[in-house]
């Protein structure tokens, strides 16, 4: 399969920008190339276009090469340049899993290209064939999560490893929350397909939502795509050095996500407890899905009383349904004290 052939015309002609940094690249003592002020030091230079530090770290975790990691301003970068590189606007359309996360089909619309959706089955699994069926020779992209958002579930392996080897596209692979999985990352295959893009973040397990960093790992043809597109200085330096601190903080990470799961556990064992509590449906994500009597008039309850969760009562599938993140002891505490006074 030829990455190229699936690229817009426009893209694949494109001459990119070169920056002062794109030059020279290396360590000197005197930089005179980029009209930086030379005050104010380390702030006053441009951060490295292409993260090189950092991606070595991520690359030392994840087991990925350099060469297949791109950095964005969040997962939400990547998606969107993703639609920049393959679908032509009003012509080119894009597949996806329903429900899953909401920013894929924004960025579709912001980029005017075709949103199709496929439901979801029992259970929340999905089917590698349904989602071939509303598929055609202008779909480019296909996305699925796992763990899904809001559902909770990890997808069938065996249907994803389908998808990949008949679909003549790309297949995105969310895993913003692998890290709470009991499934490993989908990071291995990269080798044996070419048209794999996983998105993983620094907004949840890593604890750095605000740093507003996300990655993604596909083949280098992929990556180089999604290089030659991007703002030149996308990651800024204050981004890039809090990143350099969390990835040295893996034990720490570790730690987080071992509390977060066994609060999991404690949450829905409480949660079922519960008259109104009609179902919990299974997660392996740092949230949980929970369907209810009346989510509007639950979710009205817990906003009186200061305390958010997330109403998912109008998502297709979801009906009565609200979406809970599993917080600190304390938090899940108070959570559920006034949960039984509804
Ligand atoms: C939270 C989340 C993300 C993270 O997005 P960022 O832009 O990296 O913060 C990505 N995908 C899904 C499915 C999510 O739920």
């Amino acid at each position: 399969m030829e990455i190229e052939n699936l690229l817009r015309e426009n893209i694949r002609k494109l001459q990119p920008y070169s920056c002062a940094r794109d030059e020279f690249k290396g360590e000197a003592s005197v930089y005179l190339d980029a009209n930086e002020n030379p005050y104010n030091e380390p702030f006053n230079r441009y951060p490295d276009p292409l993260q090189l530090k950092v991606k070595k770290q991520i690359s030392l975790i994840k087991g990925v090469h350099v060469k297949n990691i791109f950095l964005g301003n969040g997962s939400d970068e990547a998606i969107d340049l993703l639609y920049r590189a393959f679908c032509e606007p009003r012509v080119d359309n894009v597949v996806a899993i329903e429900p899953t996360y909401g920013m894929y089909r924004v960025s579709a619309e912001i980029n005017d290209i075709e949103y199709r959706k496929v439901l979801l089955g029992d259970n929340f699994d999905f089917s590698a064939l349904k989602l071939l069926d509303k598929a055609n020779e202008n779909t480019k992209l296909i996305w699925i999560c796992s763990p899904n958002n809001p559902t909770g579930n990890s997808l069938n392996r065996d249907e994803i490893h389908k998808l990949l080897y008949w679909f003549r596209g790309i297949v995105v692979l969310d895993e913003a929350y692998i890290d709470f999985a009991s499934e490993e990352s989908f990071s291995k295959y990269l080798p044996q397909y070419p048209n794999l893009v996983i998105l993983q973040t620094f907004s949840k397990a890593w604890g750095n939502a605000g740093i507003r960093l996300g990655m993604a790992f596909a083949s280098s043809e992929i990556i180089s795509v999604l290089n030659k597109i991007k703002y030149p200085y996308n990651i800024n330096i204050l981004t890039q050095k809090q990143a350099l601190n969390a990835l040295k903080n893996g034990e720490q990470v570790k730690e987080w996500v071992e509390t977060i799961l066994s609060e999991r556990k404690n949450l829905i064992k409480a949660l079922f407890q519960l008259r109104y509590v009609y179902y919990i449906y299974p997660s392996d994500a740092n949230f949980v899905l929970v369907k209810v009597e009346d989510a509007n008039a639950l979710y009205q309850f817990l906003v009186n009383k200061s305390i958010i969760v997330r109403n998912r009562n109008t998502v297709m599938l979801c009906n009565n349904c609200v979406r809970i993140t599993v917080g600190t002891p304390e938090e899940n505490t108070i959570l559920l004290g006034q949960l039984k006074k509804f």
